[in-house]
């Protein structure tokens, strides 16, 4: 990488144990990849360092639109953890979560995101085909609506994050 380019988010340092968790999302993300999905994995973690889920992106394989991995991994979690206990996790995320994601992310009252590719960059994988682009709006947009606070941080790990997705898109 050399050079700053203004117009694209920069990239965040993160404590060890963020990169660590944020590592283990992408590991889920090239595990999607591998099963026929979008390559985006996604990992909830309770305050305590407890990991609560792990989900991929299953909508290959299922044919379900809504199955992106931190919408399977909210899903998951919501009926088995209060909305207490949620308020102090972390949901990382391989990348920047739509604007669906965002929206269980909310619903959840999980209070704390950490993402790797942002959307930005994700549009250069994504490229001009309709069923792949994503509606441009910034999960920051959506959080910055809650009644509540969402801590979100990202991009980060742009480079770890960006290599699932190498080769990974029609184009
Ligand atoms: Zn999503």
């Amino acid at each position: 990488m050399s050079g700053i380019d203004a117009s694209l988010p920069a990239e965040v340092a993160l404590s060890e144990r963020d990169g660590r968790y944020l590592r283990q999302a992408i590991a889920m993300a090239d595990h999607a990849r591998e099963r026929g999905n979008r390559p985006f994995g996604a990992v909830i973690v309770a305050a305590d360092g407890t990991v609560l889920q792990e989900a991929w992106n299953a909508n290959g394989e299922t044919g379900d639109c809504t199955a992106h991995a931190e919408t399977s991994a909210v899903r998951q979690v919501s009926p088995r953890f209060s909305r207490d206990e949620l308020a102090g996790a972390t949901l990382y995320s391989s990348g920047e979560p739509c604007v669906m994601c965002a929206g269980a992310i909310f619903w959840s009252n999980i209070g704390r995101v950490v993402y790797g590719i942002d959307a930005v960059r994700l549009r250069v994988f994504r490229g001009e085909r309709l069923d792949q682009r994503d509606a441009e709006l910034s999960c920051r947009d959506v959080f910055a609506a809650s009644t509540h606070r969402i801590e979100c941080i990202g991009p980060a790990l742009i480079a770890q994050a960006s290599a699932s997705h190498e080769g990974a898109w029609k184009v």
